[in-house]
C-alpha cells in the first residue's frame, strides 16, 4: 500500500534526512521525499498498521530534524 503525505521541512538536506529516517522505520518498505513539492510518498509493508507506522515515522523524523512536520 502506498500513501502520500504533505510535509513541512526547511531544506532539501533535512528532507533527505527525513527520507532516510522513514525508510528505517519498521513497517515501511520504501519512502520518497519530494522537497520541491513538500510531499512524502510512503510504501508500507503488507499488513502494516498505517496509522501506527506513521506515528513511528513522525517520531523518527523528529529525532533527525526537530523542525519537520508530516500532515496525516
Ligand atoms: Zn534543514
Amino acid at each position: 500500500m502506498k500513501k502520500t503525505y504533505k510535509i513541512d521541512v526547511d531544506c532539501a538536506n533535512c528532507a533527505n534526512k527525513m527520507e532516510e529516517a522513514t525508510k528505517k522505520t519498521p513497517g515501511v518498505r520504501d519512502a520518497v521525499v519530494n522537497f520541491m513539492a513538500l510531499k512524502m510518498k510512503v510504501e508500507f509493508e503488507d499488513g502494516a498498521d498505517v496509522n501506527a507506522v506513521m506515528q513511528d515515522v513522525i517520531r523518527n523524523c523528529k529525532v533527525v530534524e526537530d523542525d519537520c512536520q508530516i500532515f496525516l
